[in-house]
C-alpha cells in the first residue's frame, strides 16, 4: 500500500492545495466532476486509498449546476440517467453518495458541514471547470486534489501543446505499457455511515423539475446514459463492428462505430475500461490497432490541445499558415451562403449535409466522417472563417450529446483551420491550403442515398 506522500507524486495526481490532511476530519471527499462513474474510476481510487492510509470513509459529492455553458434539457436528462448507476456502483465500494442541486451546489458549504481530512477530485482540462478547481482550492481549508482520470497517458507527462497526431503518438506508444492497465476499483474500508442531518437528494427523484436550464433541446431518444447502458454498447460494438471497423468507420451509417463518444464526455465509462476491452478483444489486429489510434492517440490529442491552448475554441487557436490561407481566401465569392438559423434548420441545397444535421439535432450524435464534411462546407457556405467557427461551435455543443469537448473544438478547429493537419494543394475557393472535401465525391464514398433515407426515419413525422 502506498503512503499518502507517494499518493501525491502519482502522475495522474495533482496537488492543487497543499498540507497535510486534517486528521480529525470525518471522512475523505472524492469531488465527482467529469468522471462521473463508479467503475474504474482513478479519481476514486486515489480518494479511498487516501481513505484507507487514514481509516476514514469516503463520501462522493456532486453538485448539479444549471449554468455549465452550452447545456440544455437534452445533456442534462442522459446526465441524470447516469446518477442511479453511480450510486449503486459506489453503494458497492462502501462509499456514500451526496447529491445536491443549485443553489446548493457548492463544494465548500458541503465540506462546512462534514469537516473532511481532505478532498480529492478530478481533472478537466476545459476553461470554466479549471476555473472552478483554482475557486475550490483557494476556498477550501483542507487539501485540494485532482487527478487526470479520464486519460489513459496523464495528460502532463505530454508536457506542452503537441504539433500533430505523428508528434504524439510516440510518446503516448512509449508510455502505455505503464498506462494502459487497470485501474482496479478498491473499496473503501471503512464504509459510510450517512449522517441524519446531511441534505442529499435521492437518484430517484424528478431532478430537473423547476431546475433553470434552456429546453428548447429535447431529450434523446437513442441514447440512454449510464455506465450500464455504456458497457452494453461497448460490448455490441465488439460482438458486430469491430471486426471491420479499420475500413468501414468512414462509411457513414446510423450507428458505424462505437458511438461511445456521449458517455465517454460524461465519464459514465472511462477510456481504461473502452481500451483494455477492445485490446483483448478476438477480433482482428489491424481494427483494434485503429480504434485505439482514435480512441487513445486522437481523443488525447484532442485533449492536449484544450489543455495548452487557451484560445481552444476560436480561430485564433490554429497554426499561423491556417489563419494566414484563410485570410488571403476571406473575400472569395462563396457559390451558397447561409445564415446561422438556415444552416440550423437544415435548409440548404445539399441533400447529404441536410441529413447530417438532422441527425444530429433529432439524435444527439453525428457519424465521425460527415462531422468532417459538415464542419467543412459551413465554411465554405458563410460569410467569413470566424463566422463559420462560431456556428459550427454552436451548433455542436447544442445539439450532440459529446459537444461541449475538447474532441468537438479540435475536430472543427481541424475540418476548418488544418489543426494537426498540413496544408494541402492545390489552393482551393475559400479553403485556400485547408484540406478539400467535395459533395460529389463524398456521396459517391458510402451509401449516402441510404443514410439519408434513415435519418429521415429519424423525424418525429418519419413514424421511426
Ligand atoms: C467537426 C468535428 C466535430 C467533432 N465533434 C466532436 C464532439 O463534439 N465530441 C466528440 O467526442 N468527438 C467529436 N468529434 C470527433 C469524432 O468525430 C467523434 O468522437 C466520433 O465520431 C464519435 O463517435 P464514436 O464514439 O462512434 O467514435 P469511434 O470511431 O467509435 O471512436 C471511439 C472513440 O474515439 C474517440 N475519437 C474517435 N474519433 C476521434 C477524433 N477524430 N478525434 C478525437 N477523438 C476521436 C472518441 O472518444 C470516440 O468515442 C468531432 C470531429 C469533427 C471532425
Amino acid at each position: 500500500m502506498r503512503n499518502l506522500e507517494e499518493l501525491t507524486k502519482d502522475a495522474r495526481v495533482r496537488v492543487r492545495q497543499a498540507g497535510p490532511p486534517n486528521i480529525e476530519g470525518r471522512c475523505i471527499v472524492y469531488w465527482m466532476q467529469r468522471a462521473q462513474r463508479a467503475l474504474d474510476n482513478p479519481a476514486l481510487n486515489v480518494a479511498i486509498e487516501a481513505a484507507n492510509i487514514l481509516r476514514k470513509p469516503v463520501v462522493a459529492f456532486l453538485g448539479l449546476v444549471p449554468f455549465y455553458p452550452n447545456t440544455n434539457l437534452r445533456s442534462y436528462t442522459f446526465l441524470v440517467q447516469g446518477l442511479r448507476d453511480i450510486s449503486e456502483g459506489l453503494r458497492q465500494k462502501n462509499v456514500g453518495f451526496v447529491l445536491r442541486r443549485w443553489p446548493d451546489h457548492q463544494l465548500d458549504r458541503f465540506c462546512t458541514q462534514i469537516q473532511p481530512c481532505l478532498v480529492v477530485g478530478d481533472e478537466n482540462p476545459m476553461r470554466d471547470p479549471e476555473r472552478w478547481r483554482k475557486v475550490a482550492a483557494d476556498r477550501l481549508r483542507v487539501p485540494l486534489w485532482t487527478v487526470d482520470a479520464d486519460v489513459v497517458v496523464p495528460s502532463t507527462l505530454l508536457e506542452k501543446e503537441q504539433y500533430a497526431a505523428r508528434t504524439i503518438r510516440p510518446r503516448i506508444h512509449a508510455l502505455l505499457d505503464q498506462f494502459l492497465i487497470s485501474p482496479g476499483n478498491p473499496k473503501a474500508r471503512m464504509p459510510w455511515q450517512p449522517l441524519k442531518k446531511l441534505e442529499s437528494l435521492s437518484v430517484n427523484e424528478d431532478l430537473l423539475a423547476g431546475f433553470p436550464i434552456d429546453t428548447s433541446v429535447q431529450p434523446s431518444a437513442s441514447f440512454q446514459g449510464g455506465t450500464r447502458a455504456a458497457l452494453s454498447s461497448l460490448a455490441r460494438f465488439v460482438r458486430e463492428r469491430l471486426r471491420g471497423y479499420e475500413t468501414q468507420r468512414n462509411h457513414p451509417k446510423l450507428d458505424g462505430t462505437s458511438q461511445l463518444s456521449p458517455y465517454l464526455h460524461f465519464g459514465h465509462i472511462g477510456p481504461h475500461t473502452v481500451a483494455l476491452t477492445v485490446k483483448n478483444a478476438s477480433a482482428p489486429p489491424q481494427d483494434r490497432e485503429a480504434f485505439l489510434e482514435q480512441l487513445i492517440v486522437r481523443r488525447e490529442l484532442a485533449i492536449n490541445f484544450v489543455k495548452f491552448n487557451a484560445k481552444y475554441d476560436l480561430l485564433q487557436g490554429v497554426e499561423p499558415w491556417a489563419l494566414r490561407t484563410l485570410k488571403e481566401h476571406k473575400r472569395d465569392e462563396r457559390a451558397h451562403l447561409y445564415a446561422a438559423k438556415q444552416l440550423e434548420n437544415a435548409e440548404t441545397h445539399d441533400p447529404l449535409w441536410n441529413a447530417a444535421q438532422q441527425q444530429m439535432v433529432l439524435s444527439g450524435w453525428m457519424h465521425g466522417y460527415l462531422r468532417m464534411y459538415w464542419a467543412k462546407k459551413i465554411l465554405e457556405w458563410t460569410r467569413s472563417p470566424e463566422e463559420a467557427y462560431n456556428i459550427a461551435i454552436r451548433l455542436n455543443d447544442r445539439y450532440e450529446l459529446d459537444g461541449r469537448d475538447p474532441n468537438g473544438y479540435t475536430g472543427i478547429a481541424w475540418a476548418m483551420g488544418g489543426k494537426h493537419d498540413r496544408a494541402w494543394g492545390p489552393e482551393r475557393p475559400v479553403y485556400g491550403k485547408i484540406r478539400y472535401v467535395s459533395s460529389a465525391s463524398t456521396s459517391r464514398k458510402f451509401d449516402s442515398k441510404g443514410y439519408i433515407e434513415r435519418v429521415e426515419r429519424l423525424a418525429p413525422t418519419g413514424g421511426a
